[in-house]
């Protein structure tokens, strides 16, 4: 039987920080296409909450309760996933998180906490995901940066810098495994509605600023960048690797 486009009938996803947001809305656009999908956060109660309203849509979905940040947790999660399942085709690393703090207020372990989330956290779920990927020689790696790893705020210096490097890890990526039938890419969301910028929203002088310098005039919503990621995990985007998709209605091209 023939194939739709971007179908991802008979993969296995694993999506990091899927118990809300963007991570929930990329699991959701997978499993549409046909995909299984684990859903990962530290929150195990929210995960089956959030499994069940996917299950109720017919999707396959599956709790993955862990903190990316340990190790071992993720390297036992993705052998779980790989035994359960015999196959990890595509990793979304989306769990992340920020503080926002006048730098002089910051403290190193402020900096540091962002940067093991945002980007160390992203290596370790790579390397895991990419070991089972090279046996079945075909993965999909898919990282969420932001445009802020490209273009600069104030009071947010770690996690600017994480997602600078986690732009840069994707290209290294790319090239080391463009060869195991792997790829792996970026998506770097503008302002989109979420709980993670929910307090920039709830701030009227940030939000109506930030609408202003958005050439489209708004925001966005997270089915719009679960389409970029349902792109990027499909057999269509067979040829695209280390590129950042940039989702955010043009504010990053703007003055
Ligand atoms: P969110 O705060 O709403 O959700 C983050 C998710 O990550 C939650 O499920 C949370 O539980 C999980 N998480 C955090 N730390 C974790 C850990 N140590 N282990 C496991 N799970 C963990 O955020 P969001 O807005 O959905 O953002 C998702 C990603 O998109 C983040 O990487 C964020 O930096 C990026 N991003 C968001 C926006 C935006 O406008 N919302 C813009 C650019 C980039």
């Amino acid at each position: 039987m023939a194939r739709g486009a971007f179908s991802l009938t008979g993969r296995t996803a694993l999506v990091t920080g899927a118990s809300r947001g963007l991570g929930f809305a990329m699991a959701r656009a997978l499993g549409e296409a046909g995909a299984a999908v684990w859903l990962n956060a530290r929150d195990a109660t929210a995960l089956i909450d959030k499994c069940d309203e996917l299950r109720h849509a017919g999707i396959t979905a599956t709790p993955a309760p862990f903190d990316v940040t340990d190790e071992q947790a993720v390297a036992q999660a993705v052998g779980k996933i790989a035994g359960d399942a015999a196959r990890l085709d595509i990793l979304i690393a989306n769990a992340g998180i920020i503080v926002r703090k006048p730098v002089v207020e910051q403290s190193t372990a402020d900096f540091a906490s962002v940067v093991t989330t945002d980007l160390t956290a992203c290596f370790v779920l790579a390397r895991e995901a990419a070991r089972v990927m090279v046996k079945n020689r075909h993965g999909r790696i898919i990282n969420t940066s932001s445009v802020m790893g490209r273009i600069a705020r104030a009071q947010v210096p770690g996690y600017a810098a994480a997602k600078a490097g986690l732009e840069s890890l994707t290209r290294q990526l790319a090239v080391e495994f463009a060869t195991s039938g792997i790829t792996v890419n970026a998506i770097a969301p503008g302002f989109i509605s979420t709980e993670m910028t929910a307090p920039l929203k709830a701030n009227e002088e940030f939000y109506d600023w930030s609408r202003r310098r958005t050439p489209m005039a708004r925001w966005g919503e997270p089915k719009e960048v679960a389409a970029a990621a349902l792109f990027l995990a499909s057999e269509e985007a067979s040829y695209v690797t280390g590129h950042t998709l940039v989702v955010d209605g043009g504010m990053s091209i703007a003055m």
